[in-house]
């Protein structure tokens, strides 16, 4: 099937969807994203995505390039076209194009992406249920992983490093020895006192719109949830651990370097999560 993408205002076909050698977004990684998932026709939780796409953007002063109505309308007209009901849609908004240079150019205009792919969430999640192997690294990033930036390389460098290493992610400790987050995710624990147990939203980690979802959820549950940063040894000894994030959705963590998590318990916290995320999906709009 012929797949679309928008790109610097024109709907073209995929081969064909091209931006300038001297976009910013290509040559200074000066460009912002967000990656929303799509289950039966359904984008979960777009207006938080929105709203944090404005947030990026304002942060790294670049211009929005539409109004949100108006990239609701591209949103739109992208899966339309594409004919996806559940997969992954991704929007990407740098500076703009102009000569090599590194202050802001003037009277540039911001070049927006928005492209779609399939991917079934709820099947992705199913071939992880039985967890991950996690290994961890100290966080080398820049100071603002608050911001939802396409400078991703430590994040990627990462990444490989664990799968050379047999294992699916890394988490990110801090100069302190906290746990942050993941290469694309949020991290939680299910601690000794029985609550969820995740980093607070501060400018060390991206504030993950299923991060949101998940404490909603676990009121709603009466799981008790805290927002407070946690060890690498309260992570080794947590009775539950698993990621989050918008397209993967939930994963439990089965292994965190050489310590298995809890080996002779299933993780009960986490499965309901789950469950009631996969029905809080399956339901978004209806
Ligand atoms: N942390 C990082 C570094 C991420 O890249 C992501 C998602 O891409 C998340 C957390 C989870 O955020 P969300 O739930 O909004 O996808």
């Amino acid at each position: 099937m012929s797949r679309f993408v928008y790109v610097n205002g024109h709907y073209r076909p995929y081969h064909l969807a091209f931006t300038h050698i001297e976009d910013r977004g290509y040559q200074f990684s000066d460009a912002v994203y967000e990656v929303i998932c799509l289950v039966n026709g359904q984008l979960i939780d777009m207006q938080p995505h929105l709203d944090r796409l404005s947030y990026s953007l304002k942060e790294l002063q670049i211009l929005p390039p539409l109004t949100q109505e108006g990239l609701s309308i591209v949103i739109d007209n992208v899966i339309q076209k594409n004919k996806i009901k559940d997969g992954m849609l991704y929007i990407q908004v740098s500076r703009g194009i102009a000569q090599r240079s590194h202050p802001f150019p003037l009277n540039t205009q911001p070049v927006l992406v928005v492209y779609c792919r399939y991917f079934h969430q709820e099947n992705f999640m199913n071939s992880k249920s039985d967890g991950i192997k996690v290994i961890c690294q100290k966080d080398s990033r820049w100071s603002r992983p608050d911001i939802k930036s396409t400078s991703l390389l430590p994040n990627i460098l990462s990444k490989q490093e664990a799968l050379d290493h047999n294992a699916h992610d890394v988490i990110f400790l801090d100069s302190n020895g906290y746990v942050t987050e993941s290469t694309s995710s949020n991290v939680w624990i299910v601690n000794n006192k029985g609550s969820l147990q995740t980093h607070p939203a501060t400018s060390k980690i991206l504030k993950g719109i299923t991060r949101g979802r998940i404490i909603s959820i676990a009121y709603e549950l009466g799981v008790p949830v805290c927002e407070v940063p946690f060890t690498l040894e309260d992570l080794y000894n947590a009775q539950e651990a698993f990621l989050s994030s918008s397209v993967a959705g939930i994963i439990p963590i089965a292994q965190v370097d050489q310590q298995l998590i809890n080996p002779n318990k299933t993780g009960t916290v986490c499965k309901k999560v789950c469950q009631n995320y996969i029905e809080f999906t399956k339901n978004f709009g209806a």
